[in-house]
């Protein structure tokens, strides 16, 4: 499985993971929390702070415009990775939460001041679930919920009937707790047929699925750049043009406007019309280097084929093991597992397998409604990105049986 890409080599461009922690080999399986940065990022960033820093589009000397420039590309690779049609769909964000924040405002203020329903599903971030149970009690609109099945996949039983008088239908593409992908493309037409507009949370998906837009035919697509392997602090919105246009703008000020006079403002366009303020251009600039650094390692694809199988290396590992419930069995699964021990809770996994070295995530992942559903506490959730191993699955499951035998299985 390592035939096409060489795992060793990527893995030494990431410096962190050369380490010991707690006197143990660092083994990171964080990652749907946020990936490690390669060296071509965290150089980008570093040439770009020690001979390129200026503010974007705010002055005609040459630094700042050369910046811009750079800025501008970024915004083109960008369309090009999501297969925009236009650059001027893509807006950065500071990452998926604001993304989610502007469009529940935005979208909202556009959509929902007559009637309409909103509907989310159960298995949501809270990133796109707060944001739209604000919009509806703002609007005195209705929030549903798309329900979800015992194999932790959306169930599209009334799908049809419950977008009855929906006009905004959030939904994220691949779950960060179940690991389900959902089937986008799909819920997408249906949901549009019916007069929705549809918005997507790419936030977990984008580092393993091959997204095109056009494709999709969405309206809105949203992601962060730390799950990626870009910076923290930058994120995407795609945008279909037609409703940028008309969407009134989010957080205003500089940057956003052509003319302002105290008693009245005519906004930018878009892209321009929803980034007030200076933007954060080092972190566009490393987004820029993660998705070049990807391309030249091999692509998304081949990223995702290599993580997807060290997930199932790993469950399989897994349920050899008494008392263990993975949570999200779908067909069609992201690189993470979650699951819970019998009769631990996972807060004590958690801590135990820190003392080995390991990194996972515990707790409810940001979707505590959803974590109420599966009837647990908490689940503990590895998950896999490029740099990740067999070793690192043989060091999580021997993590594991340590944490059996303390508690005396
Ligand atoms: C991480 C995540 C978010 C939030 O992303 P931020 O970068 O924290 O804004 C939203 N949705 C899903 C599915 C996520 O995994």
């Amino acid at each position: 499985m390592t035939e096409q890409i060489d795992i060793a080599a990527i893995r030494k461009e990431f410096t962190i993971l050369n380490q010991s922690i707690r006197g143990k080999r660092l083994c990171y399986l964080d990652n749907a929390a946020t990936t490690q940065k390669p060296q071509f990022v965290i150089q980008k960033i570093n040439n770009c702070l020690t001979n390129e820093y200026a503010a974007v589009a705010r002055g005609v000397h040459y630094l700042s415009q050369n910046i811009s420039a750079e800025y501008e590309a970024v915004r083109g690779q960008v369309a090009k990775f999501i297969n925009a049609k236009n650059p001027r769909e893509i807006v950065f964000t500071s990452g998926t939460t604001a993304g989610l924040n502007l469009l529940a405002y935005s979208l909202s203020e556009l959509l929902l001041k007559r009637d309409g329903a909103i509907l989310i599903t159960a298995m949501e971030h809270h990133a796109n679930l707060i944001p739209w149970q604000m919009a509806a009690r703002r609007y005195g609109r209705e929030l549903r919920v798309l329900p979800i099945s015992a194999n932790g996949e959306l169930d599209l039983t009334n799908f049809e009937k419950i977008l009855d008088g929906v006009k905004i239908f959030a939904c994220t593409h691949a779950s960060n707790l179940l690991g389900t992908i959902n089937n986008i493309k799909e819920l997408n037409h249906i949901a549009k047929s019916k007069g929705a507009v549809t918005v997507f949370d790419g936030a977990q998906a984008i580092a393993h699925n091959c997204v095109d837009v056009r494709e999709i035919d969405c309206d809105f697509y949203v992601f962060s750049g730390h799950k990626i392997y870009a910076p923290t602090g930058v994120g995407v919105l795609y945008g279909r043009g037609e409703l940028l246009e008309q969407m009134p703008p989010f957080l205003t000020g500089g940057a956003m406007i052509s003319t302002v006079r105290f008693e009245n403002t005519e906004f930018a366009e878009y892209p321009q019309k929803f980034e007030a303020g200076t933007p954060p251009v080092i972190e566009v600039i490393g987004l820029g280097a993660a998705l070049e650094w990807i391309e030249k390692r091999g692509g998304i694809e081949k990223f995702a084929a290599y993580e997807n199988a060290l997930r199932a290396e790993f469950e399989a590992e897994l349920n050899k093991l008494d008392g263990i419930k993975i949570h999200g069995n779908s067909a069609n699964k992201t690189a993470l597992t979650s699951w819970t021990m019998k009769n631990i809770h996972p807060h004590d996994v958690g801590t135990i397998l820190d003392d080995c070295g390991i990194a996972v995530r515990v707790g409810h992942h940001c979707a505590e409604p959803l974590t109420k559903l599966l009837q647990v506490p908490a689940t503990i959730r590895a998950s896999f990105a490029i740099y990740n191993n067999s070793e690192d699955i043989k060091q999580l499951i021997e993590g594991i049986k340590t944490v059996q035998r303390f508690f005396d299985y």
